[in-house]
């Protein structure tokens, strides 16, 4: 399928700002990287199967086995997605948050989590709570790399946790060669591609390097909400025998094989984790965002968001004042998150601007990576703009039209910034 426009286009959400200069114009929604707004064929889908709404797994009614295929069949679809190795379970959850938590309760006893600074709290703070070790990003991947072999080198570490991409700069973190790292010193590699499966096909199956290294990745977590699908659904995909050996995530129906009244026999596979009635329709949902994922042509999406990135970033080069940041000086590639600040403005004063005076929908703030805005040294957070499918290149002129006449007029308001905080 082509890419469409965005749900809240079509159905005439109430989307459309009224803008400096007059006149009803489209709203640049350039927070993609939060929620993505959904694909015209994911509210189809959602129609189609409203009426059949039932219970899974436990009725026998027409409608209860309608769902029960419909979120199995879910489960073949997303692993499909991602290359997923036939014997990996597909878990469904609330969101990658969820995800990780799940597998943080899986990872085995006595073994330690390696994670870098630059990830998202979802992707820290599980780990933070058990036995881990966490290394500084360096200034390059190259030497990110080395640091992180010197800490695998110790022994010990079980689990290698790494994102896809940065959910604030946008590059893309060579998941090859983490893999094959981790791999190299007996360790597994969970990947929070939140950020990357919206816009690079993942391959968890990898090849096995002529050195015998493994390239594939053993867990991956995503939500269905940056993916073009509704809130709500996220999944977990993996090598089974830690998720069947580990605490299952929610106790309660579903996930058990017998119960007395002292004494409980727990489930293996996805059931494991999935006690209570599950989110068919958010499975199901997302399970259709990555089908037209899927079938999308990489060439013609990559270039797409490409044209858009650079757009972006050569324009804010060109305005005096502004400043892109990224991790690392040897990164090649990154999805549509473009990261800046305005200096001498508050990064919140300036997102507000945007949107009241431009239509232009931004995110703001520290974007839930607290230790890898102190690695950028922006204490105070930034500006993140992100697009996807839906995005044109007239949402980017906007925003640089807006941040060009902001540099010229100032926003009108004397303030200083006093520890991070604006203060009139
Ligand atoms: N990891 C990354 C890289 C993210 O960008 C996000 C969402 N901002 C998350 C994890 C958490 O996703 P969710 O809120 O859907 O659990």
């Amino acid at each position: 399928p082509e890419a469409r426009e965005p749900l809240a286009a079509v159905v005439g959400a109430n989307l459309q700002a009224p803008l400096v200069g007059g006149g009803e114009v489209r709203y640049a929604n350039l927070d993609y990287a939060a929620s993505a707004p959904a694909l015209v064929e994911v509210a189809e889908h959602l129609e189609e199967i409203l009426p059949f709404y039932a219970s899974v797994h436990r009725g026998a009614g027409y409608a209860s086995q309608i769902s029960t295929s419909v979120y199995e069949n879910a489960r073949s679809v997303v692993r499909a997605f991602v290359g997923a190795r036939a014997e990996d379970a597909v878990v469904f959850t609330r969101n990658t948050t969820d995800s990780l938590n799940l597998l943080a309760g899986c990872v085995p006893d006595g073994l330690d989590v390696l994670y870098l600074d630059i990830e998202h709290h979802a992707n820290l703070l599980p780990w933070q709570a058990r036995a881990h070790r966490s290394v500084g990003a360096a200034g390059t991947l190259a030497e990110t790399l080395e640091r992180l072999r010197a800490e695998l080198e110790g022994g010990g570490i079980g689990l290698l946790a790494v994102t896809g991409a940065s959910n604030v700069t946008g590059e893309i973190l060579p998941l090859t060669g983490l893999a094959a790292l981790a791999h190299e010193y007996g360790a597994r590699i969970a990947v929070d591609a939140a950020q990357l499966a919206p816009h690079r096909r993942i391959d968890m199956t990898g090849t096995s390097r002529a050195d015998g290294t493994d390239t594939g990745i053993d867990y991956l977590a995503f939500s269905g909400h940056k993916l073009y699908a509704p809130f709500g659904s996220g999944v977990l995909v993996g090598r089974p025998d830690w998720l069947d050996a580990g605490r299952p995530h929610l106790a309660g129906g579903g996930a058990v094989r017998e119960v007395r009244l002292e004494s409980v026999n727990w489930a293996v596979g996805p059931a494991r984790h999935e006690a209570g009635s599950p989110n068919v329709l958010g499975a199901a949902t997302l399970a259709r965002a990555a089908q037209a994922l899927g079938a999308l042509d990489p060439g013609a999406w990559h270039r797409h968001e490409q044209q858009l990135r650079d757009a972006l970033v050569t324009g804010l080069g060109e305005i005096e004042g502004i400043t892109v940041h990224r991790l690392f000086e040897d990164s090649e590639s990154a999805i549509g998150v473009v990261n800046f600040t305005v200096i001498g403005h508050d990064a919140g004063l300036v997102a507000a601007y945007l949107s009241a005076e431009h239509g232009v929908g931004l995110r703001d703030g520290k974007f839930c990576a607290h230790p890898l805005l102190a690695r950028l040294g922006l204490p105070a957070g930034s500006l993140r703009a992100s697009f996807g499918l839906g995005s044109r290149l007239e949402d980017v002129e906007r925003l640089l039209a807006g941040v060009r006449e902001l540099r010229t007029h100032g926003l009108g308001i004397d303030y200083t910034v006093d520890e991070g905080r604006w203060v009139p």
